[in-house]
């Protein structure tokens, strides 16, 4: 296709030598008059298209776009073709849309996506039903206006989306929902709400079983310890024979024991929803017991010594970390061979706070490391037993460090030893 300034150059070339050829011909009044009737002509032609184009613009139908005549075929044709590329791109579009939204909405989990400033921009009938949104009405409304749990705003405003939030539904008591929010990189949040409801039945069933298992254990381990135990304190009750019957009778029955023991705090952490409750620990007291008790355990085999920042402390409930720093430092104990080296540290890192023991002792294999916090997960089954292990320490730790919202990190070196630390986050720290 010529370029229109060609064609309109032509023309003018053209009408140009045809004006000449009149004036060499007749004269030169006659070329003028030829000259400026074809120009008229000429305009008139470009003012019907220009016309045309505008008419056609107030109703931009494409079967309706004029063929226009001269310059304005060429025009007209490339409007044409512009604008069935448009609607072909436009119907691209609208299927890859709908495919979009028919994939969304098959997905048995809500999608919720929310502004930087947390309003609701888009979400699926699945958001819409477990969440009780309207996308229609409640578009561009902030998500907490319409999801009133004070729990979920906070979490929502906390900012720390590593773990998945469990909302109970406020119009269904039964049901309870899991909620994972995701950072976009258009500082958008996504929001995936998954219900729940039966895994959570069926979890809670499994944690009443277990300690109620163990509840009905408890008794009558208790009286069959006793009467070993008091069997073989009595002169002459049990022959020499077998009185290391006796003994293992007595070992296996303190270690059943300890395993309930373990079983019931698990479960009692698990099955308690309520967060911990938030009391000042005086750190400094506390990793001082830790430090007595690792030495009392140690009995004198290893040289155990201690660091710690005596301004810091921590907001939550004492006695669970306690039980999870005491599990850490006693495990460095088991674990490491007389004559080994075990340092208990309590220091800030960043604006976190740290507690960590490390120990010079068997260390753990890489592969291992990340089963660590699984029940019953044991590297070394007979040394663990040997050492009046359970399997089950580390996963109570991990519960305990979950509900304040601290992590549990191992580092760890096959016959080099192993660092466990507790990392608190900043919300808890207190410094004093
Ligand atoms: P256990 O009662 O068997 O000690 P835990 O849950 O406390 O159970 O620990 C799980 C496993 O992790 C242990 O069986 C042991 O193999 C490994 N482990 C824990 N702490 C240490 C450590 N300080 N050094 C080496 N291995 C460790």
């Amino acid at each position: 296709m010529i370029d229109v300034r060609w064609k309109a150059f032509l023309f003018i070339l053209s009408l140009s030598a045809v004006s000449l050829f009149v004036w060499l011909t007749t004269s030169v009044v006659i070329a003028l008059l030829t000259f400026s009737s074809i120009l008229l002509i000429y305009l008139s032609i470009q003012i019907h298209g220009l016309y045309q184009l505008q008419s056609w613009l107030k109703r931009p139908i494409l079967k309706d776009i004029p063929e226009g005549f001269g310059l304005w075929e060429d025009v007209f044709n490339a409007i044409l073709k512009y604008e069935r590329n448009n609607n072909l791109k436009k119907s691209d579009l609208n299927s890859a849309l709908e495919r979009f939204n028919t994939v969304a909405n098959a997905i048995p989990d809500g999608l919720v996506i929310l502004s930087a400033t947390n309003e609701i921009e888009w979400c699926t009938a699945n958001a819409e039903y477990q969440l009780g949104l309207n996308l229609a009405t409640d578009m561009n409304l902030p998500i907490v206006n319409l999801v009133r749990n004070s729990h979920f705003i906070a979490y929502l405003y906390n900012g720390v989306y590593d773990e998945p939030f469990k909302l109970k539904d406020s119009r269904n008591t039964e049901a309870i929902l899991e909620i994972w929010l995701i950072r976009l990189v258009s500082k958008q949040k996504l929001l995936i709400c998954r219900d729940i409801t039966q895994l959570e039945k069926v979890d809670s069933m499994r944690r009443d079983f277990i300690a109620n298992v163990s509840h009905e254990l408890r008794t009558p381990l208790t009286v069959v310890g006793g009467f070993i135990e008091t069997l073989s304190d009595m002169e002459g009750a049990v022959p020499d024979n077998i009185r290391s019957y006796f003994d293992m009778m007595q070992d296996q029955t303190t270690r059943m024991r300890r395993l309930i023991e373990d079983l019931l705090t698990l479960s009692h952490i698990e099955s308690n929803t309520q967060p911990p409750e938030d009391r000042l620990i005086e750190m400094s007291s506390l990793v001082n017991m830790l430090h007595n008790d690792a030495k009392a355990l140690s009995n004198g085999k290893h040289k155990i010594s201690l660091d710690f920042d005596e301004h810091l402390n921590l907001t939550g409930a004492a006695d669970e970390l306690l039980s999870a720093l005491g599990n850490l430092v006693s495990n460095a104990v088991r674990y490491t061979p007389e004559g080994g080296e075990i340092h208990i540290s309590w220091q800030p890192r960043n604006k976190q706070a740290v507690f960590s023991v490390t120990d010079n002792g068997i260390g753990i294999e890489q592969q291992h490391i990340s089963r660590l916090t699984e029940r019953f997960y044991r590297v070394d089954r007979s040394r663990s037993r040997e050492t009046g292990g359970t399997g089950l320490g580390l996963s109570i730790v991990k519960h305990i460090l979950t509900r304040h919202q601290a992590k549990l990190e191992i580092r760890s070196t096959l016959g080099k030893g192993s660092t466990f630390s507790a990392i608190f986050p900043e919300s808890r720290v207190i410094h004093k």
